[in-house]
């Protein structure tokens, strides 16, 4: 097992509720390989941008996690995992490395076994997934260019990042409703809005100048906060930075607190468990999508394999990751076209590192 830190650089800077001050312009993600004694070789992705943490998590998982595996049977992703699980114990964002290791596991077995990771996960449902763009914060017209460009392409709904001052919200949310014709906005906030009332006031405002699929994360993470929110709000809301694991799941469903889920694989801790809580809600009639971390190639597939998976796919994801790249680590380019991804063909996750650019982005 190997782990390599890398440093993409993105096509643009990413501003949010999340990094205010702080723009990002490269992603610090890591690869984790594995390779088995027949020569197998198995990936997996770390993806995550707030709070920086990828690179603190490759060194954790080579100087940790990678000694303790090697030798492990490979096959045994249960095993291999509850004990990856003991070590990642209170490690901050160990969830994202544990992710990785879930990802190219499985990407190792399909290999083995000569089958598509889809298959693993319950075999496939569909051919595509319908995508949503996410557009970040910057001056109104750029906002209402990357929409029309949206609308052009095929993809089924718009995601903007709200939480700034409502009136740059507001001339942000009008000029993208102008470029978005009937495509259904969803307005992220990250958590930006520090109370129920502060948020319902933007929320209804937004109500007024566009069609609001749902308001995301409106208030941090905070169960009885995302509550009175909910219980108000003319639109769905959904829960992200609320909603990381299986446990936040049943306490978002018990306390009533959200309409919709955003789950993540990298967030989830792997595929099969990203699957869980999509199963977990699902059986409660709360519909969920895939959320993104950016992540690149190996992720963004990983992503597609289950999202093929998945019987009921109500909303479109925001799997597109790989579109936020001057260039991806994989050698294929993962599918993106139209407004929808596709899983890629061939055994595992069906992707294969490209060692030119690994080189170029090692960080
Ligand atoms: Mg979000």
């Amino acid at each position: 097992m190997e782990v390599i830190p890398i440093r993409a650089p993105r096509k643009e800077v990413v501003r949010s509720g999340l990094n205010p001050g702080d723009p990002v312009s490269a992603s610090e993600f890591g690869v984790v390989r594995i390779e088995t004694a027949a020569g197998i070789e198995g990936l997996g992705e770390i993806s995550i941008t707030f709070p920086r943490l990828g690179h603190p998590l490759c060194r954790f998982a080579s100087a940790r996690i990678a000694p303790e595996l090697i030798g492990e049977d490979a096959l045994a992703a249960g095993r291999v995992l509850a004990r990856a699980d003991r070590l990642l114990e209170g490690v901050e964002g160990g969830c994202y490395l544990r992710a990785a290791i879930a990802m190219a596991l499985l990407d190792t077995a399909g290999k083995c076994y000569s089958i598509p990771a889809w298959q693993m996960l319950g075999g496939r449902v569909r051919e595509r997934i319908p995508l949503a763009w996410g557009i970040y914060q910057k001056a109104p017209e750029e906002m209402a260019e990357d929409a029309a460009w949206a609308v052009r392409e095929g993809y089924s709904a718009i995601k903007l990042k709200v939480g700034r001052r409502l009136e740059d919200d507001l001339n942000a949310v009008r000029a993208v409703a102008q470029a978005a014709g009937d495509l259904p906005f969803r307005l992220d906030a990250n958590g930006a809005w520090r109370s129920a009332e502060e948020a319902l006031q933007a929320i209804h405002a937004f109500t007024e100048v566009a069609r609001v699929e749902w308001v995301e994360q409106p208030v941090p993470r905070n169960l009885d906060l995302l509550r009175r929110v909910r219980e108000e709000s003319p639109v769905p809301v959904m829960a992200d930075e609320s909603c990381r694991s299986l446990r936040d799941a049943f306490d978002l469903a018990a306390a009533r607190a959200a309409d919709v889920f955003n789950i993540y694989v990298a967030e989830a801790g792997g595929p099969r468990e990203a699957a869980a809580i999509f199963g977990f809600a699902g059986s409660l009639g709360i519909p969920c999508i895939l959320g993104s971390q950016a992540e690149m190639g190996i992720g963004t597939a990983a992503c597609a394999h289950l999202g093929v998976s998945l019987p009921d796919l109500p909303h479109a994801f925001e799997t597109f990751g790989p579109l936020r790249y001057v260039k991806d680590i994989v050698a294929a380019p993962v599918r993106i076209e139209g407004g929808y991804l596709w899983p890629p063909e061939g055994p595992g996750l069906g992707v294969e590192l490209d060692w030119d650019v690994i080189s170029e982005y090692r960080g």
